[in-house]
């Protein structure tokens, strides 16, 4: 039997295609393996997004075939889809595939093993591509699966490189993403991530189609305890939406809602599609309907031009807006983006002294949000799983609340209600 192991570098829809590509090789009876351990095959799933991303990539690559100098290696993803020329100069590579395609990866490796040469399968993206249809089979925890239902941005921010490595919006087939819901919930998970690359856009290249659609359709399913939503820009959060996540019970009360910037001038220069007037009214929005909602965001510092008065636009807006978390970003020039071309670039030191502002900012922002919450009692979905540092259950509240409780192995993977209470920087929730 041929052991195969992959490594996932980037963002959930890049662990979400490698589950998929897992289930292609167990099915066809590959044994999977740790990436650690010495395998035929190792599959590395890339990410392209920062310069960080394709020089990691290709130290991971290296790295496999020193473990094992015979096996075969497969660079695929974002970074063979953006350079396949860069990728295919890496000696230690011997199968290329891009980010279209991976539905045929089990057949693409078994021509690469049988072949003396290196092989290049990259495509170029349609503009007329459909959504590449790769169910996945299971995950190795079994209370929360994120599913892709969406592939590619025609947005373009200036920094991103996305677009040039996904492609236009595609949008998965209403039946399948509800076939699969069923088929995970059936194999015991309780909630389901969704999740795209533009996730906003579900349905924008389909008849009738849309993301609110699409969870009406979703929340009926029997046993099926939770919704929750990955990243959806603020300008997509329609009215249909607040009121469902207000009215259910299933849709988590989270919204991921990247606002990248505190200055009108930055998000321009960025090509994001809001001022920071737009971003503000949604938040109240919001707000005003589901009080008690996580809002959690990502932020760039350092992005080319970005002044002092720029970043303390950012830094005051955070604030006000009292985010419950936050992903802080150093801007990181990429090749291929308009941005990495535009002049009065930002020093290092510079992006790293607000980043670290940032960071300190959102831990502040975090302890309020959690502190309301102190002696309400909320519903987790424990995971399968115990911490290894406190041998604690560990699960997320919906409104994305880390608890730790102390329980027995039984609550593992249920959904049970605590009462919160916060001790020694953790958030604590005792079953009563
Ligand atoms: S919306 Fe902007 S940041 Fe997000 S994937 Fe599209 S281009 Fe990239």
């Amino acid at each position: 039997m041929k052991r195969i192991a992959f490594y996932t570098l980037g963002c959930k829809v890049n662990r979400y295609d490698t589950e998929a590509m897992i289930a292609q090789f167990k099915k066809a009876g590959y044994q999977i393996v740790d990436f650690k351990q010495e395998a035929d095959i190792y599959i590395i799933n890339t990410c392209t997004v920062t310069k960080q991303g394709a020089s990691k990539s290709r130290k991971i690559t290296r790295r496999a075939k020193r473990r094992n100098p015979e096996a075969l290696v497969a660079v695929v993803g974002c970074y063979p889809q953006v350079d396949p020329e860069q990728v295919m100069e890496i000696t230690e590579v011997d199968l290329v595939v891009g980010t279209k395609g991976r539905s045929k990866i089990l057949e693409f490796v078994e021509q690469a093993i049988n072949s003396k040469h290196q092989l290049n399968f990259v495509q170029e993206m349609d503009e007329e591509e459909d959504f590449e249809e790769v169910p996945i089979q299971n995950f190795t925890e079994r209370t929360r699966a994120t599913i892709k239902i969406q592939e590619g941005c025609n947005q373009f921010c200036s920094y991103c490189i996305i677009p040039y490595a996904r492609g236009s919006v595609r949008s998965r087939a209403l039946a399948d993403v509800i076939a699969e819901v069923e088929r995970l919930v059936k194999h015991g998970f309780k909630e389901i991530v969704l999740t795209g690359i533009h996730l906003g856009e579900y349905g924008a290249d389909k008849e009738d189609l849309n993301l609110v659609k699409l969870i009406k359709n979703l929340l009926p399913i029997t046993g099926l305890k939770r919704i929750r939503l990955s990243s959806i820009e603020g300008t997509e959060v329609s009215q249909e939406l607040i009121e469902l996540i207000a009215e259910s019970d299933k849709l988590c009360r989270h919204l991921h809602l990247p606002l990248q910037s505190g200055s009108d001038k930055i998000l321009q220069a960025m090509n994001r599609p809001y001022q920071v007037r737009d971003f503000k009214e949604m938040v109240a929005r919001i707000r005003a309907q589901v009080p008690e909602i996580a809002i959690t965001t990502d932020v760039i510092v350092g992005f080319p031009g970005e002044s002092e008065a720029d970043f303390e636009e950012t830094y005051q807006l955070m604030k006000e807006l009292e985010f419950s978390d936050a992903h802080i970003f150093k801007y990181s020039k990429r090749e291929g983006t308009p941005a990495a071309g535009y002049e009065n670039q930002v020093h290092s030191k510079v992006k790293k002294e607000r980043s670290k502002k940032l960071r300190e900012l959102t831990a502040e922002l975090a302890r309020n949000y959690q502190q309301q919450f102190f002696g309400q009692k909320l519903k987790a979905l424990l995971e399968e799983s115990r911490d290894y540092k406190t041998g604690l259950l560990t699960g997320l509240t919906d409104n994305y609340l880390r608890v730790f409780v102390d329980g027995a192995d039984d609550l593992a993977g249920q959904l049970v209600e605590v009462k919160i209470r916060g001790e020694a920087g953790r958030i604590i929730g005792s079953l009563e």
